[in-house]
């Protein structure tokens, strides 16, 4: 029985990600009754311990420390192993995002256990610890076990449901000391490229935008209709080799990998290089003006129209409805 998972906790400008909350629930769920522990790095690692215990953690490791603000390969493995070393723990849990996919593999070699990682689902079956993730770029799935001492998982964003929020719940507060001596690499500035505000990988909702779109201009409509829905906004490579929108828009095969609630294409054909970036979506509605297009496969609702036409549409009545919802 799994009695200690270990979580990770990404903070990014200041604000926990939600997938480490995603994370405290996909521990309480291999962990019953056993201890959540949640480890948290930075100088304002404090300011995250409301929600934490609020969203599942009986224990908080806070590591305050100013070499561990920005994620770099070498600080986190130190801090990481030697929190391992005192936790002792029988599980791992951190996020499948750009610091977790690059932190888990040189972690889970450190520590010479095995690594189950874009885990979407999980669940105990027969007192054993099961995963399931996508293969084959989402066109099937596949159930894991891990046989290391110390199961070790990332997990996809936007896919376990998190824990109800649980006001009087308090957990134990440790503040932990780690000198990092092993910063092999200094982060001077983050230089940010302009963007949406919403960040993809956790949109909830996503309106995406393909060649069909035209030009860059033609992305207003979408970010239009975007701000409505509280939406990000994402692209195919199609539409950014067309110079429409920045490489950082792309979803798919060599872009970001999503799974939002609800996720619009527009002007998207539906190349599989595209679907292996959004066929997990939870809802998918296809605005094409060919009604051979192949996104209409995926899609659980297709319009079969101009997108010049019918995005401005659904902007006026997503308007309404949701003005309506708010008086
Ligand atoms: P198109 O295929 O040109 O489709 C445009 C669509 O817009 C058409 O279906 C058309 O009917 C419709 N349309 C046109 N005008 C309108 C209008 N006014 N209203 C409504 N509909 C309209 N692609 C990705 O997206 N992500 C990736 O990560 C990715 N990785 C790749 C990796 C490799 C190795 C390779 C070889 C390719 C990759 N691609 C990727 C490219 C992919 O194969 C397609 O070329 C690309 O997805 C096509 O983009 P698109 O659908 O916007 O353009």
């Amino acid at each position: 029985m799994t009695k200690k998972v270990l979580v990770l906790a990404e903070i990014r400008d200041g604000n926990l990600r939600n997938v480490s909350i995603e994370g405290l629930a996909a521990a309480r769920r291999i962990s019953v009754d056993g201890e959540v522990i949640v480890a948290v790095f930075g100088s304002n690692a404090q300011n995250q311990t409301v929600t934490l215990q609020q969203y599942g953690a009986d224990t908080i490791y806070l590591v305050d420390n100013p070499k561990l603000d920005q994620y770099t390969p070498s600080a986190y493995l130190q801090a990481m192993s030697e929190l391992i070393q005192t936790i002792k723990p029988d599980a791992i849990i951190m996020g499948h995002t750009a610091a977790g996919k690059d932190l888990a593999p040189r972690l889970a070699a450190r520590l010479g256990i095995g690594l189950v990682s874009d885990v979407t689902d999980l669940a105990i079956e027969n007192d054993e610890i099961v995963f399931t993730r996508p293969i084959y770029s989402g066109k099937a799935f596949q159930k894991k076990k891990s046989t290391s001492q110390i199961v070790f998982a990332t997990i996809r964003p936007n896919n376990i449901p998190i824990l109800e929020e649980d006001q009087t719940k308090v957990a134990n507060i440790v503040s932990h000391s780690i000198d990092i001596t092993d910063l092999r690499t200094v982060i001077k500035e983050v230089v940010k490229k302009a963007s949406t505000g919403v960040d993809l990988s956790e949109a909830k909702i996503i309106v995406s935008g393909g060649r069909g779109v035209k030009s860059a201009d033609g992305f207003d409509v979408l970010k239009e209709l975007a701000d409505v829905l509280g939406a990000g906004v994402g692209a195919s490579r199609g539409a950014c080799d067309a110079g429409f929108c920045d490489y950082s828009m792309q979803i798919g095969q060599t872009g970001k990998v999503v799974t939002p609630d609800l996720y619009i294409a527009c002007g998207i054909s539906g190349a599989i290089q595209h679907l292996a970036g959004m066929s997990n979506s939870k809802i998918i509605v296809a605005i094409n003006k060919d009604p051979e297009a192949p996104i209409f496969k995926v899609a659980d609702y297709g319009i079969v129209g101009d997108l010049f036409e019918v995005v401005p549409l659904l902007t006026e009545e997503f308007k309404k409805v949701l003005d309506g919802a708010a008086v």
